[in-house]
């Protein structure tokens, strides 16, 4: 039975699609994903995604500048819409004001701080879902990126709103508030599980410009072995990681890589 469910996850995994320009201005460009599913791509590289159930909306991450965004959404959808963000890095809650209330994981509320928001905060918890009418969006929990990282899944398509999470490539751990790499390492257990046993497919990653594809089983995978190295202590073939001075950015930050997947961390905190 589970080899069964394994030949039918590649082959449901092996239906891809192209993306169709619906939507430009000077911020941003949306384009269609699959049905009912947007991806907005904004000039300087940030990514949300615009999902439509027969009742309901989502609107997944809020960019960096992208004037009257409110607006510019409901030129794909009129429906209520809930708007979830991912972990509260500036390039993913840059235009929370233009709505009145939003979703995040209470963990990450400690970078709140850095941003005058009046609206209202709900706080997300594991396993929470947001009901669309005819699509459920399902919460999932992913610290290692920050401390409140969180993926939204979508089982019914098989699709995995990402964020950070895993990266666009390279995951960025080495920034504060620190997560310890072991809690990093079951985070890309629990989504490793989720691609074998939980029925997603594909990974829609936070900086979707970068890279202009989703992420498959076997990202996860190498992601895993990574984190695994990393949290007991085999940093062999780590180098320097050259970055321009961040807000979050602090220590010694270096990366160790396979290939398409990389893993960048504080060279003095590890765990
Ligand atoms: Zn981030």
């Amino acid at each position: 039975m589970k080899n069964l469910f394994f030949l039918l996850n590649i082959f449901l995994c092996s239906v891809t699609s192209v993306a169709q320009e619906f939507f430009k201005n000077d911020d941003l460009t949306i384009s269609k994903l699959k049905d009912k599913t947007w991806v907005v791509e904004t000039a300087d590289n940030t990514t949300m995604y615009i999902l439509e159930g027969s009742e309901r909306a989502m609107l997944i991450d809020t960019g960096t500048k992208c004037t009257t965004l409110d607006e510019v959404v409901r030129k794909i959808t009129t429906k209520p819409l809930d708007v979830v963000i991912t972990h509260l890095h500036p390039d993913h809650a840059g235009n929370i004001c233009y709505f009145d209330s939003i979703y995040l994981h209470p963990a990450d509320t400690v970078m709140m701080h850095e941003y005058r928001y009046n609206g209202k905060v709900n706080y997300v918890k594991e396993g929470q879902v947001f009901d669309l009418g005819d699509t459920k969006v399902e919460v999932a929990y992913m610290p290692g990126h920050t401390p409140g990282s969180i993926v939204l899944l979508n089982r019914a398509t098989g699709d995995c709103f990402s964020g950070d999470a895993f990266g666009s490539g390279q995951v960025w751990l080495q920034l504060e508030p620190h997560v310890p790499m072991t809690v990093y390492l079951q985070s890309c257990q629990r989504m490793r599980q989720l691609m074998e046993q939980g029925g997603i497919c594909y990974i829609w990653c936070g900086h979707y410009p970068y890279v202009k594809r989703c992420y498959d089983l076997e990202y996860i995978r190498k992601m895993e072995v990574l984190a695994k190295r990393l949290s007991v202590g085999d940093t062999e073939g780590t180098k320097p990681f050259n970055i321009p001075p961040s807000l979050h950015a602090l220590g010694r930050s270096v990366y160790l890589s396979d290939g398409e997947v990389t893993i960048v961390y504080n060279a003095d905190k590890i765990n």
